[in-house]
């Protein structure tokens, strides 16, 4: 599903094929998860294919490494320039990127003595067209930022979202809203989380939370429509019952939410902000600026 014989990428500082690539068994990313990865996406625009957002994207990997004492010298420019030459030898638009960052063989409990990036992409043509997401306050709480470094993208975070996706779908619902230490909401298993009540919209500020590069997007959107929006902590009861929600991240894009913990949420989707920004967000990975988009979408 995610390749074919014909799949190239990029590992170890050449484009290799999918098949033929190896790695040893000795690693502290497969033994810990000490390794940090990105997800990505480009899409077919007017203008050829355009990588959304790659230098907040590869702004991010070279911090997540940093911030794990993983060494790492690729450069942004270096890394989208991959990137695209990795797309253009698989013949990719509408692609899903997933650039990580591994360590060589060491099996002890210090930091990194050399890293290797690898990157991958696959097709990924319908974005999420799809229902909205019914989803439960998961029993699981993110990682604690005392714990962990959670602005850091790291691949032994995701262990969390595992048990978090996991017990929700085991429990009939799409996914998890997931609290931090005190109880507040953080955040789902991958993906940033916003209400929207009385014509404002809420998101948890930073602190307990993988910090979007949507969700800095849904600032943008926001900041260009006049829709007020506000960061701060508060809990699922808040959340509950609101006028809409959504999740937003890479890969989910913007999911509007049908329900937490059952209860539903009020406004008919179509006539919320949270639907305007699902609209504009859609267009803007197309290529499409804000400002075009506000004739378009005939706001103020
Ligand atoms: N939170 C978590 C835990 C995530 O895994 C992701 C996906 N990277 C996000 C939020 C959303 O981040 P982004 O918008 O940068 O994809």
């Amino acid at each position: 599903m995610y390749y074919n014989n014909e799949t190239f990428i990029y590992f170890n500082g050449k484009f290799v094929k999918a098949k033929d690539a190896q790695t040893d068994l000795y690693g502290q990313s497969l033994h810990y998860g000490y390794s940090v990865f990105e997800g990505i996406k480009s899409y077919k625009t007017d203008n050829g294919t355009k990588i959304f957002k790659a230098e907040e994207h590869y702004d991010r990997l070279r911090r997540s490494a940093e911030l794990m004492h993983i060494p790492f010298s690729y450069t942004t420019q270096e890394l989208t320039d991959l990137t695209y030459k990795l797309l253009s030898l698989n013949g990719l638009s509408d692609a899903y990127i997933r650039p990580l960052v591994i360590c060589s063989p060491n099996m002890s409990l210090s930091k990194g003595k050399e890293s290797y990036l690898t990157l991958l992409a696959w097709e990924w043509s319908n974005g999420y067209l799809g229902d909205k997401m019914r989803i439960m306050t998961s029993s699981f709480q993110r990682p604690n930022p005392k714990a962990f470094l959670v602005e850091a993208k790291v691949g032994g975070h995701y262990v969390n979202s595992i048990l978090a996706c996991q017990e929700a779908k085991d429990k009939g619902y799409d996914e998890a809203l997931v609290l931090d230490e005190k109880g507040n909401v953080a955040e789902s298993s991958g993906a940033n989380v916003f209400y929207e009540k009385d014509g404002v919209l809420f998101t948890p500020s930073k602190g307990n939370i993988l910090p979007g590069i949507t969700r800095e997007t849904v600032f943008e959107i926001c900041k260009e429509l006049h829709i007020p929006v506000k960061e701060t902590f508060f809990k699922p009861e808040e959340m509950r019952g609101a006028d809409a929600a959504f999740f937003c991240g890479t890969a989910a894009e913007i999911v509007g939410l049908d329900s937490l913990d059952d209860i539903p949420f009020n406004k008919n989707w179509d006539d919320t902000y949270s639907c305007l920004i699902q609209e504009a967000y859609r267009n803007l990975v197309r290529g499409k600026s804000l400002k075009e988009l506000k004739n378009e979408l005939k706001v103020s």
